[in-house]
């Protein structure tokens, strides 16, 4: 086939596992328990669940492409106004947005070295240049990112928190770096785990909205609003910004079904300190049993975290696969000997602590 855009060619396809249930028929073993994905253990909230099923009579009409209700909701939640809404499905579409609004051949785009990996993958795919900036103790080197911008830089891309690292930046670092960016350069705050976050010193993205014209921050209801399925975010940014995204946008791109239970996970604010109530403690259960094993981790605020194998990790990905416990291996990350670990239940971590202690025995 002539492929007119070479950066497709180097791109190398998503890399998803396989379905549970079928590596529990491979494996022969009946209860797998999945912590690969980062997704929510608690199931979703049973008020999304209501909601999914009182819009299945309507499934005959296209959504609402604009998402008024949804927008709404967002924006009396947030305090934005609702012309600095965009969403998307999933907020891996509206990262393709941008670089689809912002990005073409000739031009670059600055993420850091263990970048979220759909980054390179949206800048690549419409032909751009990415410029991977060596990372500073697993997190962004903020210093070394604005260094990195030239006048053909156009988009930048900061994970806070971190996938896959857990790292988290102070909001002063963030003004800093906010500081020595030109204002024609777009900078991207993914805050896709930020609900989980207890550090009290970091970037409160939705809100710098205001105060900076080039911020695009995203964020998600796959994690902890628990609706990785339904395929739902939005991202939030000036008004003219927001016209440039929702101009390459797709028409309903989000589900009627993702649009009801999104509003639906939105208020159920119970749901929601509850998820993040558990991850606390999952956090503080799977640092206590890996300092107990001797397991050195990259410490985390979000809901994974990531442990340093000292070997080939994919050996152990497969012993504890063998053992029924999914983790994700990072080998596309560059970090071939780490692990990144998704919080789970109580029981879900013991579970992957103890396979963890038979492994490395
Ligand atoms: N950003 C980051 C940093 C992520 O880890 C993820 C999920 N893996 C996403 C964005 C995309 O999530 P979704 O498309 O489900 O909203």
């Amino acid at each position: 086939v002539a492929l007119s855009n070479p950066g497709v060619q180097a791109l190398q396809p998503y890399q998803a596992g396989k379905p549970a249930e079928e590596l529990e028929r491979e494996l022969g073993i009946r209860d797998i328990v999945k912590l690969a994905s980062n997704e929510n253990p608690l199931g979703p909230s049973s008020a999304a669940i209501s909601a999914v099923q009182s819009v299945l009579s309507g499934l005959t009409r296209y959504p609402d492409s604009n998402g008024y209700y949804l927008k709404q909701a967002l924006s009396q939640r947030f305090n934005l106004a609702a012309n600095q809404l965009t969403l998307g499905n999933g907020s891996n579409d509206l990262l393709e947005l941008v670089a689809r609004a912002f990005l073409r051949e000739g031009v670059e785009a600055v993420y850091s070295e263990y970048a979220f990996i759909v980054y390179p993958l949206v800048v690549k795919a419409c032909g751009a240049t990415g410029v991977r900036v060596p990372a500073r103790d697993y997190g962004h080197d903020l210093d070394a990112m604005a260094d990195a911008v030239t006048a053909n830089t156009r988009v930048i891309f900061i994970a806070n928190p971190n996938n896959p690292t857990g790292t988290c930046l102070t909001s002063q670092a963030f003004k800093r770096f906010m500081a020595r960016i030109p204002e024609q350069v777009l900078v991207v705050l993914d805050e896709a785990y930020s609900e989980y976050t207890d550090q009290a010193d970091t970037p409160d993205g939705l809100a710098l909205t205001a105060t900076y014209n080039n911020l695009i921050v995203t964020r998600t209801f796959s994690k902890a609003y628990g609706l990785a399925a339904l395929r739902v975010g939005f991202a939030v940014a000036n008004p003219v910004v927001t016209d440039l995204l929702n101009r390459v946008r797709q028409p309903f791109n989000v589900s009627s079904v993702a649009q009801a239970a999104a509003m639906a996970a939105l208020a159920d604010r119970e749901y929601l300190a509850r998820t993040v109530s558990l991850n606390r403690q999952g956090l503080k259960q799977m640092q206590a049993g890996l300092v107990a094993l001797e397991v050195s981790y990259i410490p985390s605020v979000a809901n994974f975290i990531t442990i340093d194998c000292e070997q080939d990790a994919l050996l152990v990905y497969q012993a504890l696969l063998e053992q029924g416990v999914i983790v994700r291996p990072l080998g596309v990350y560059a970090m071939p000997q780490h692990l990144r670990v998704t919080l789970g239940t109580e029981t879900e971590n013991q579970r992957f602590l103890d396979a963890l202690k038979k492994v490395i025995a």
